[in-house]
C-alpha cells in the first residue's frame, strides 16, 4: 500500500484494528514494524493506539523499550515495543517478553523487530515500510 501522509498511515493501521476487533479470536496480535528511522513505524502504531481509544500518546521511546497500555476486553493490554537499542534478544526476554506474547489477550507492535528476530514467534505479521517521497510511504505485508 502506498500512503501519502502520516494521517493515512494511521487509517491503514486504524482499518487493521477494525478487522481484528471484528474477528479477536482469529486475528493475528503479534505485528512486526521494519523500516528506516523516519519511514513511519511509529506513526502507524500511533493509529493503532488510537483506534483502541488509548488516550496516551504514543511516543518514540527514547530510553524507554516497551511501554504497555490497558485495553477493554476482550484485551488485556497493547504493547510497543521498539528494539532500536537492543543488542541482545536476552534484554527483551528479561522484560517478560514470552508471557507478553503468550497472553491471547495482549495485542503487540515491535519495532525494529529483526534485532529480536531468534524470539519471535511465527504467527506474527511483518510490515515492511518503505520511504517513497517526502510524505510518501509503502507498506508491505512480508512473506516469512
Ligand atoms: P519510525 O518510527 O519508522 O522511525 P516515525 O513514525 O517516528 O518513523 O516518523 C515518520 C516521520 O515521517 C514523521 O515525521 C512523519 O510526520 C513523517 N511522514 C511523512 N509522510 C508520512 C507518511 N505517509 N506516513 C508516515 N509518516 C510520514
Ligand atoms: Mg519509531
Amino acid at each position: 500500500m502506498l500512503t501519502h501522509s502520516p494521517k493515512q498511515t494511521q487509517k491503514i493501521a486504524e482499518l487493521l484494528i477494525k478487522t481484528i476487533l471484528e474477528n479477536p479470536r482469529k486475528s493475528p496480535r503479534i505485528f512486526c514494524l521494519q523500516g528506516d528511522l523516519g519511514a513511519g513505524k511509529t506513526t502507524f502504531i500511533q493509529g493503532a493506539a488510537r483506534a483502541l481509544k488509548i488516550k496516551n500518546k504514543i511516543l518514540s521511546p527514547t530510553f524507554v523499550i516497551m511501554k504497555d497500555f490497558p485495553l477493554l476486553a476482550p484485551f488485556k493490554k497493547f504493547y510497543h515495543i521498539d528494539c532500536y537499542r537492543i543488542e541482545k534478544p536476552k534484554e527483551i526476554l528479561n522484560l517478560g517478553f514470552k508471557e507478553i506474547i503468550k497472553n491471547p489477550g495482549n495485542l503487540v507492535f515491535i519495532e525494529w523487530p529483526e534485532r529480536i528476530k531468534k524470539i519471535i514467534p511465527k504467527n506474527a505479521v511483518w510490515l515492511e515500510f518503505e520511504v517513497r517521497g517526502k510524505n510518501k510511504r509503502e507498506i508491505k505485508v512480508k512473506n516469512k
